[in-house]
């Protein structure tokens, strides 16, 4: 049976001298692992398309056990983020998280505020923005810390920053709390000793960004900018956030860390 996806290389093992397997994350099929053979011979066609990061059409057949992958025609090619150590350790983190999150055999359309979500077009714009931080301005830290915010939602884990978990207000003179253990808002007029655990006071600007990733469309999410110190606390906010819901550590993201 022969069927197409597009999809990234988020994954790939080697075998023997000339093959390979890639683990593939799609919209349809969630995560693909597909044999690749001879893609290592200097003719292959499918050497370009299956290097990690690699956006393609990819054409499978489908045997008792495993997928093999009989052409694929690139769509985009992220190669460049190789060049740059830093952007190769963030892009290897959002693989390995889209890989471990990834259950095979399942669509990974996601119902949003703003339609159904492409997964594969999220980890897309994720690696864009990473490789493109010089012509956006942007951060890739903030880039890391969107990922994290936005991904989270995407699994079902939307934290509530609407409003005031009590009275529902959007905003508080006295500031807005964030609760990570519940994934709330509480205001200063509302928090007492009751709520227990932790209680960050945010940063005007760190709540208008992470209601930017989590209520925009993915097209804007990323598109924000706040001051170094704003994003020093979005990026513990958030990479906390990830970590606790999705309930273990990345090898990619220490290294990450090693070289930032
Ligand atoms: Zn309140």
């Amino acid at each position: 049976m022969l069927m197409t996806y597009d999809g990234i290389v988020v994954g790939r093992r080697d075998v023997g001298d000339n093959s390979c397997f890639v683990d593939i994350v799609t919209d349809q099929r969630g995560l693909i692992e597909a044999n690749a053979h001879g893609v290592k011979k200097i003719n292959s066609s499918l050497m370009s398309s299956t290097a990690l990061f690699s956006y393609s059409t990819f054409c499978l057949s489908r045997g008792k056990s495993q997928y093999t992958i009989n052409s694929a025609k690139p769509k985009y090619s992220f190669h460049e983020i190789s060049s740059d150590v830093k952007k190769l350790a963030l892009g290897s983190y959002f693989a390995q998280a889209v890989r471990y999150c990834t259950s095979s055999e399942q669509s990974q359309y996601v119902r949003g505020k703003t339609g159904a979500e492409s997964l594969v077009r999220f980890l897309a714009v994720a690696l864009y923005e990473t490789i493109n931080t010089e012509k956006t301005g942007r951060t890739l830290s903030a880039v890391k810390s969107t990922f994290e915010l936005h991904y989270s939602s995407v699994l079902g884990f939307t934290p509530n920053l609407i409003g005031c978990n009590n009275c529902g207000e959007y905003e508080c003179a006295r500031g807005m709390y964030f609760l990570p253990d519940r994934g709330y808002l509480v205001c200063a007029d509302c928090l007492n000793p009751e709520y227990g655990g932790e209680a960050v006071l945010l940063r005007e600007e760190t709540l208008f960004a992470m209601r930017t990733v989590v209520f925009k469309p993915l097209s804007e999410c990323f598109k924000f900018r706040i001051s170094e110190k704003s994003e020093r606390q979005l990026s513990n906010i958030c990479e906390r956030y990830f970590l606790r819901h999705t309930e273990r550590s990345f090898t990619a993201l220490e290294f990450y860390k090693t070289v930032k």
